[in-house]
């Protein structure tokens, strides 16, 4: 059995899970309370008359392929924060245990922590390049249940040090689970720390398909970890998580030619990201344009409102991060449509 087990709460490793319709395709379907008819016009391949599988085995199957691992690491559920939100239930006794977070970083980390009624221990990253801190975050995560770390981080764009992860995990180990949000890593060239789940079972991955994939409607997001945390977790997913609609639309949208299509978006959306950088670096309003592997940039304005201004005058909205802790002046600039980017460029480049 995986040590970090022995971290989760109690009462939710002794809990009796809430027992699903029995899912058996072979046989017709009398025992689930469901309509027999289709709503009209339903055109969906099981019927949304029906009560999808949980944890459903083909999606679970394309996750594992799409990100390298095997099946039975992998937690499919309502996006990453639905992942989030069931780490901190399962391993935060409300009222005592916490978890380490490195602001300015994924703001559903403190949020789920603060609804399970858990602490917040904070470990700010480096003034200089958002870099971890590295001591500080190993100190910290020996008082908390677990530390989560963002890479490439949510808002300043940057990966962490791959060595500094890892030695976090390390040092952790048995101590408390480390969860390594990659939500941006397909911007990032770099491959994901789940290859190395074998080495620290505390190691928690998150991956999402709403990103790259350009499927965030379709809320659809992945866990991986040790086999005995996936299976804690599903004790705690509640029952039939992901809806029929998504299970069809991300098995279709997930093939080959939209995996070919996503690699080709990703390297025009980094060229257009090239692109932006030294045109909004030569202008005056801005101080400073942060280093990004992410499909946003992070700049600092000298009058954030003027520019946030700038954008909406020509109808688009860029995310204010001007009053956050360790922000001051910083908008977050999704990269978009090269029709877009241009027009945001151009209105920003009017004094
Ligand atoms: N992690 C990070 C770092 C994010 O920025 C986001 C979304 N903005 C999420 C997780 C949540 O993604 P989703 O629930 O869509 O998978």
């Amino acid at each position: 059995m995986n040590p970090v087990l022995a971290l989760a709460r109690p009462d939710i490793l002794e809990l009796q899970p809430y027992q699903h319709a029995k899912w058996d395709p072979s046989l017709e379907r009398m025992h689930a309370n469901e309509m027999p008819w289709r709503a009209q016009g339903d055109n969906t391949q099981a019927g949304l008359n029906r009560y999808p599988e949980p944890q459903p085995h083909a999606l679970v199957e394309r996750m594992a392929r799409l990100y390298s691992v095997p099946a039975a690491n992998v937690l499919v559920g309502r996006g990453s924060d639905e992942a989030i939100d069931l780490l901190v239930r399962a391993f935060c006794r409300a009222g005592e245990d916490s978890v380490v977070i490195t602001p300015p970083t994924f703001g559903f980390y403190k949020v789920a922590a603060r609804i399970q009624g858990a602490g917040i221990i904070e470990v700010p990253l480096l003034d200089d390049g958002f870099a971890l801190d590295l001591p500080a975050v190993l100190e910290a995560g020996r008082r908390a249940r677990i530390v989560f770390l963002c890479s490439p981080n949510n808002p300043t764009g940057n990966l962490l040090d791959e060595a500094a992860l890892l030695e976090v995990c390390r040092s952790l180990a048995e101590r408390a689970l480390v969860c390594v949000d990659e939500a941006y890593i397909e911007f990032a060239g770099r491959a994901s720390l789940a290859s190395r789940l074998a080495e620290f079972p505390n190691l928690v991955v998150l991956r999402t398909l709403s990103k790259a994939y350009a499927l965030a409607g379709a809320r659809l997001g992945t866990l991986i970890a040790s086999t005995d945390i996936v299976a804690l977790l599903k004790r705690i997913i509640p029952p039939y998580a992901i809806p029929a609609s998504t299970i069809e639309e991300v098995l279709a949208l997930t093939e080959a030619p939209q995996r070919a299509m996503a690699a080709a978006r990703i390297r025009t959306l980094l060229d257009e990201r090239a692109r932006a950088v030294p045109r909004l670096a030569a202008m005056g309003n801005v101080v400073r344009v942060f280093p990004s592997d992410a499909n946003f940039l992070l700049v600092q304005f000298r009058d954030a409102r003027h520019a946030l201004e700038a954008g909406k005058s020509v109808g688009l909205l860029v995310r204010d991060f001007s009053s956050a802790p360790g922000l001051e002046g910083c908008l977050r600039i999704s990269i978009g449509t090269p029709e877009q980017n241009e027009r945001l460029l151009a209105a920003l480049e009017q004094p």
